[in-house]
């Protein structure tokens, strides 16, 4: 390695994040085999290495493998995305600290742009500063392209000798290591592209990167050009150091258990369009439509699924308008009879506060003020006192149509309630 200072994007990528939170704050499940299952238990969404060894797939229905889980002793968890939200926004802001060219790419992946004379060294650096302060273990793949960068996480996650850090040493390196790389596994290029490439001789990452630019672009687009040159250690992408605005939010879930009750769907759709909202005031941001959508099962009998659009008079993020507005949008497509699996709201047309065109034919809006004031005081008593202390009539107090989860373990750090204790 020369000792000359390199410019280089580190990916750091979580180990088996879900499975890792729930180790932090239970030692016993260290080392053994341990799944999460998605909402409502339904798949398995994260397993341990120990569990990948009992070849427990990836998204594979929970009660084909109950059995299975009983007799090899494998550790079962509900998924706790509240728990995985805060330890990931943690690791985010650690992460954040070693460069101030960073990108969250995910929940459990960022991208870091750093000048060191030795990567390896800073590398470690992080990763033990990530476990130290998160309990979190990460992978970090390091080369002169996001691209490349990706290659050699993947490189470091495979390869138990590395210590979960990868770095290019040279051009020599990069091509060689990249004939072994097949295309199918190269970031960006699905399974059809690999076909179309394969099928003109091309199988590994060594090749595709040597093929002139000309025929790149025919086969795919600019996207697998750009590919292509990241490969050959020319950066095309860059961080996305801002986050991107968002368009619209969508709230949403399955019922634990199908329900045809009114009320229950009424109380989970405005609780949704609560919590959107919510998020929707932290960015200052008032939707000018909403979507309200209700289904049943797709593989049941008597099957109904239905959407509405409806406009609001106004853009507003004040939570009684909007979700007596929601209501009155279920009511036009609910039907009775049905059993139904979820409900949901898309608010969209975001535009910036301060930035539309008040209506012309509505009353002089005195009362904007006063409730904003009020959504503010709402908001800031659910952010101190956790689990939406203050609470809408509409959103319902009993809540029986929450989803099920059996196995979820507590919030041990956004939920005062649920701290961990320790007996001595
Ligand atoms: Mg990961």
């Amino acid at each position: 390695m020369s000792s000359t200072k390199q410019s280089n994007y580190y990916l750091i990528d979580c180990n088996q994040f879900y499975v890792s939170c729930e180790q932090v704050f239970n030692p016993k499940l260290k080392d053994q085999p341990v799944v999460v299952l998605s909402n409502n238990d339904g798949c398995i969404v994260a397993r341990s290495k120990q569990a990948k060894a009992l070849n427990i797939p990836m998204g594979a229905p929970f009660y084909q493998y109950a059995e299975l889980f009983k007799k090899k002793r494998v550790f079962v968890c509900s998924s706790n995305y509240a728990l995985y939200g805060d330890l990931s926004q943690r690791v985010m802001s650690v992460l954040s600290r070693f460069s101030p060219h960073f990108e969250e790419y995910s929940i459990d992946e960022a991208f870091l742009l750093l000048e060191s004379e030795d990567p390896l060294k800073i590398a470690q650096e992080i990763q033990q500063t990530v476990l130290k302060w998160t309990g979190i273990p990460v992978s970090i793949g390091i080369g002169p392209t996001k691209t490349l960068a990706k290659v050699a996480n993947d490189i470091a996650k495979n390869t138990p000798s590395s210590q979960g850090i990868f770095a290019f040493k040279d051009k020599e390196h990069i091509d060689a290591i990249l004939k072994t790389l097949p295309v199918q596994d190269i970031w960006g290029v699905g399974p059809r592209l690999s076909k179309t490439l394969n099928a003109a001789g091309i199988r590994h990452a060594g090749a595709f990167k040597e093929a002139p630019d000309l025929w790149i672009k025919q086969q795919g687009s600019v996207t697998l050009l750009r590919t292509a040159w990241e490969l050959r250690s020319i950066p095309c992408l860059s961080l996305q150091e801002l986050p991107v605005p968002r368009l619209s939010i969508t709230r949403s879930r399955s019922f634990g258990k199908p329900t045809s009750d009114w009320n229950d769907l009424a109380e989970a759709l405005c609780s949704y369009a609560a919590t959107a909202l919510s998020d929707l005031r932290s960015e200052h941001l008032l939707p000018s439509f909403l979507t309200v959508f209700l289904m049943t099962s797709a593989f049941i009998k008597e099957a109904y699924h239905n959407s509405i659009t409806l406009t609001l008079t106004e853009p507003t993020s004040y939570t009684p308008t909007v979700t007596s507005a929601a209501k009155d949008g279920l009511r036009k497509i609910y039907r009775k009879g049905y059993l139904y699996k979820k409900v949901g709201i898309i608010l969209g047309g975001l535009l910036a506060e301060g930035s539309y065109q008040p209506d012309l034919f509505s009353s002089p809006t005195k009362n904007t003020a006063k409730q904003a004031k009020a959504m503010q005081l709402c908001d800031t008593i659910n952010q101190r006192y956790q689990n939406k202390a203050l609470r809408f009539a509409s959103e319902g107090i009993a809540q029986s149509w929450q989803m099920q989860r059996c196995n979820v373990s507590p919030r041990f750090t956004t939920a005062w309630k649920e701290l961990l204790t320790i007996r001595i």
